[in-house]
Formats: structure tokens, C-alpha cells, sequence
């Protein structure tokens, strides 16, 4: 029977690490995690309590509920999508706002929030055959992954992305506030004091900034299936 291996897919804001993820886990027949979803889940249930906004953050009262905050994935049997499940109620719509975009890397850079976050992760990943991209992946949550990848591309091709698919799901957006987001978010993840998002030194660079999402695709499956060969 052919091997099952982790593959660690992490880089910056809106690198195209989920589409490639989710491509390569269906191809290969692995799961897929989004961990940003988890990340933006959380960060969800903050808002709704009040726990956090444009001008404030309560960060006691967000740790002390830590416990009551139930994260799981479902898949949507018409898509065929995993999706988010916040407290027994589907939130994969309102993850994906600008507003929680804006809201995020704090929220993520709290300890008690990512030791939470990571611990499941790790559970997911324990019989392997998985497919996990995020910040702190090949650094942090699967430190000893048979693959790591590291996605990069310009700020402007990346916010370009984002901007369409907002627009696309219909949000009211400028084109100068999702660059703003975009190089934002990356610097708070980057800077933070815990799992700082970085490059595992084993990983391997992927810059898409001229890729399309073919070219791609077939780029990163071909360095997959040596690994899982080896
Ligand atoms: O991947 P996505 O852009 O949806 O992630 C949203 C945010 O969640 C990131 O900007 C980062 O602050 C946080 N995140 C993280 N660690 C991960 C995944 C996401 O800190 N493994």
C-alpha cells in the first residue's frame, strides 16, 4: 500500500495555500484542514460576545471562555467541501468577511488560543494521509512532516486575489482596504512572540506570483508524489 505522509502547506496571507491544499488532499486522497478557519472561528465568537472589535479587545474574557468555544469541520454533501462548525452551528460564510480578516492575527496571537487550536490539529493528524496549511504548520503543529511547503507571491497579486473573491461573495470592499488587510495581517503574524509565521527551514519556497493555478498545481503534485515514493 502506498505511504501516507503530512504535507505542511504554510506562507502568507492569501498565497493560494488553501486552493492548492484542498486540490492536492482530493487528488491524493488525504484530508484536508484549513487551520486559518479555526483561527477565524474563534475569532467569530469573540465578536459575537463583544469580546472584540476595531477599538477594543478583551483578551481575559475571550481566554476564560476558551473552553466553551467547540470547533469542528463538516463536509457539505452538495460541494463535498469541509466547513466550519462553530458550537454546533455552520459558520463557513461568516469566516471569510473582511471584517473577521481585520479582526484575526490578534486574536491568533493569543498563547492559550493557538495551544487550544494546535492540540486538535495535531489529533487530525495523527494517522496521517493529511493535507494542513497555515501559519505555523511545518514550524510548530507538525515539526517532523515528511513535506513542508512555503508559499510566497507580491502583495499586490495576492490582495488582487482576495479582492475578487470578496467581490465575488458579494462583499462591499476597496481594493486599498484588502491590501491594507493583507499586509497587516502578515505583519502581525509575523512579528508575533509566539509561532511566528516563517519559512521551516526544511520547506520548500514556492513563489506563485507568475503561476497560474495549473502550472502551479502540477508543480507542487510532482514534488508530493516523489515524497510519498521515497
Ligand atoms: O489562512 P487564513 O488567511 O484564513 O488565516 C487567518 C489568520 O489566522 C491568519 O492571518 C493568522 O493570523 C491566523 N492563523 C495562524 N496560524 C495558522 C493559521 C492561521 O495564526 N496555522
Amino acid at each position: 500500500m502506498e505511504k501516507k505522509v503530512i504535507i505542511a502547506i504554510d506562507g502568507y496571507s492569501s498565497t493560494g495555500k488553501s486552493t492548492v491544499a484542498r486540490q492536492l488532499a482530493k487528488k491524493l486522497g488525504y484530508i484536508y484542514v484549513d487551520t486559518g478557519a479555526m483561527y477565524r472561528a474563534v475569532t467569530l465568537y469573540a465578536m459575537q460576545h463583544n469580546f472584540i472589535d476595531q477599538s477594543h479587545f478583551d483578551k481575559e474574557a475571550l481566554e476564560q471562555s476558551l473552553s466553551l468555544i467547540n470547533i469542528r469541520f463538516e463536509v457539505n454533501s452538495d460541494t463535498g467541501l469541509a466547513e466550519v462548525v462553530l458550537n454546533n452551528k455552520n459558520v463557513e460564510k461568516e469566516i471569510r468577511t473582511l471584517e473577521v480578516s481585520k479582526l484575526v492575527s490578534p486574536v491568533a496571537a493569543i498563547s492559550m488560543v493557538r495551544k487550544k487550536l494546535v492540540e486538535q490539529q495535531q489529533l487530525m493528524g495523527k494517522d496521517s494521509g493529511i493535507v494542513m496549511d497555515g501559519r505555523d504548520i511545518g514550524t510548530v503543529v507538525f515539526p517532523d512532516a515528511e513535506l513542508k511547503l512555503f508559499m510566497t507571491a507580491t502583495a499586490k497579486d495576492r490582495a488582487e486575489r482576495r479582492y475578487k473573491e470578496l467581490l465575488e461573495r458579494g462583499e462591499d470592499v476597496t481594493y486599498e482596504d484588502v491590501l491594507k488587510n493583507v499586509v497587516n495581517r502578515d505583519h502581525i503574524d509575523s512579528t508575533r512572540k509566539d509561532s511566528p509565521l516563517r519559512k521551516a527551514e526544511d520547506a520548500i519556497e514556492i513563489d506563485n506570483s507568475n503561476l497560474t493555478l495549473v502550472e502551479q498545481f502540477e508543480q507542487i503534485l510532482a514534488i508530493a508524489k516523489k515524497v510519498i515514493a521515497k
